[in-house]
């Protein structure tokens, strides 16, 4: 998973998220949900408005790992600039446009540095996360080694 481009305008960041074809559903890694709550209990409480009318909680069983690292990159945002209130940020992806597997994820905002900084915070804390659900399978030989592998921090 590496961040392919980043680029800042008009009070948003605009992130564009190349995640492993190992790791692109939740659902794809045993024990997701409690391990990310575990490190992060405050997105329990994080708003997602998903079409589906699931709560955020609900959503981390089956969703987009980019949509997870995204609600991260807001709550850690939320944590280090005491300024700002409900940062709305959106998900979307376009493979007929884009190459496979990017993800493009928009933040309403823009301060560069924190987001930076907020980048590399969301990075350290899904590998943990992904370690931990790798602990926590019974069948971990049947886990790709390429899905350790591509968990990149370019
Ligand atoms: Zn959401």
């Amino acid at each position: 998973m590496h961040i392919s481009a980043i680029d800042f305008q008009q009070g948003k960041s605009f992130i564009a998220l190349l995640v492993s074809p190992d790791s692109i559903k939740t659902s794809q890694m045993p024990g997701f949900r409690e391990a990310i709550l575990s490190k992060m209990p405050e997105l329990r409480f994080h708003k997602c408005d998903n079409g589906l009318g699931n709560s955020f909680a609900d959503e981390l069983l089956d969703t987009e790992v980019a949509h997870v690292f995204e609600h991260v990159l807001i709550e850690i945002i939320s944590q280090m600039d005491g300024s700002v209130d409900n940062i709305r940020g959106l998900t979307t992806w376009n493979w007929r446009k884009d190459p496979r597997w990017l993800y493009r994820i928009e933040i309403a905002y823009d301060v560069s540095d924190t987001v930076l900084a907020a980048l590399r915070s969301t990075f350290a804390i899904l590998d943990e996360v992904f370690q931990l659900c790798s602990v926590n399978l019974s069948d971990a030989e049947d886990l790709s080694p390429a899905f350790f592998g591509t968990l990149g921090k370019s």
